[in-house]
């Protein structure tokens, strides 16, 4: 082998180290991990924790996931404890201290957004997995626009080169987020109210003003007791509910029997879809939009 092809040789075996100094960013849901990708585009990496279809509030904190955060140089999670009950075990066990809470490279939504649903004091009576306020942020495509850009300016830190890409791409983000609630926005005016299963729709309801007047759960993370039901299906009749709104991990014979019993319809609202970066995410805020507007 002559010297000039063993440089080339030695440049190519080189390349793929080059390419892994791009930032390394792990989303603990599907639509954070679609919120990140539609910020680090071409210059970042992604990965997921959770999987599509899986209760945010109960992962598996399996070893293998605190692999990938061991090489994170970004966090990216909801926050307001939403992944209190599997996160902390597996930043621990990942001993990457840059993630966090604290540090350059944990990022919480909750903490770049105004919060709902925020209680007077922190209280865990009945097994409540909202203590801090509602985490379900994500579902507001206005919030998800203002977290796009508090991921933009923690990218530009980690990796200044490219601070102007992340920065435009949080921006045409945000654009392409508020033209679809400018859409939608009055097209849903004067929905009727609604049901859903857990409190996860507290800020798309707001948004596109839709009242929930009720949940299957009587407090957030704790199952519906027969009595419980009973007064939901006077709340429903009063107050002439359309919809129950489902998340689909829990969509089951408790919320069929209580749609048959009130003859509300039953509508499967997920809170992550596949897809990918900002195509992926739009795709789960248009789903909701459709269950949302079904026979409106
Ligand atoms: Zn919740």
């Amino acid at each position: 082998m002559n010297k000039f092809k063993y440089i080339m040789l030695t440049m190519l075996l080189l390349l793929p180290v080059v390419a892994d100094a791009e930032p390394y960013i792990v989303a603990t849901l599907p639509a954070l991990g679609q919120i990140a990708a539609a910020v680090a585009g071409e210059d970042g990496k992604v990965k997921v924790l959770a999987r599509v279809g899986q209760d945010p509030h109960f992962v598996l904190p399996k070893p293998t996931l605190a692999r990938h955060l061991a090489k994170a140089d970004l966090l990216v999670t909801a926050g307001l404890a939403l992944e209190g009950g599997w996160l902390p075990p597996l930043i621990a066990l990942s001993r990457n201290n840059r993630i966090r809470p604290g540090q350059a490279g944990y990022v919480a939504g909750a903490d770049a957004i105004e919060v709902l649903g925020m209680m007077d004091k922190v209280d865990r009576s009945m097994g409540d997995v909202h203590p801090e306020g509602n985490p379900h942020w994500w579902l507001d495509p206005l919030r998800a626009a203002v977290v796009a850009s508090a991921i933009a300016e923690r990218l530009a830190k980690i990796d200044p080169d490219h601070a102007a890409a992340y920065h435009q791409r949080a921006t045409a983000f945000g654009k392409r987020l508020q033209a679809l609630v400018n859409i939608w926005k009055p097209r849903l005016a004067g929905a009727t109210s609604v049901v859903s299963y857990h409190d996860s729709y507290l800020y798309f309801s707001q948004r596109f003003g839709i009242p929930v007047v009720g949940f299957i759960e009587p407090k957030p993370g704790v199952e519906a007791s027969t009595r419980h039901l009973d007064t939901l299906l006077t709340v429903i009749a009063r107050e002439h509910v359309g919809q129950i709104w489902v998340e689909p991990y829990h969509m089951g014979r408790i919320v069929k029997r209580v749609a048959s019993l009130s003859g509300a319809e039953l509508v499967n609202m997920p809170d992550a879809v596949d897809g990918e970066g900002a195509d992926g995410y739009l795709a789960m805020i248009e789903s909701l939009l459709k269950g949302a507007g079904v026979g409106r």
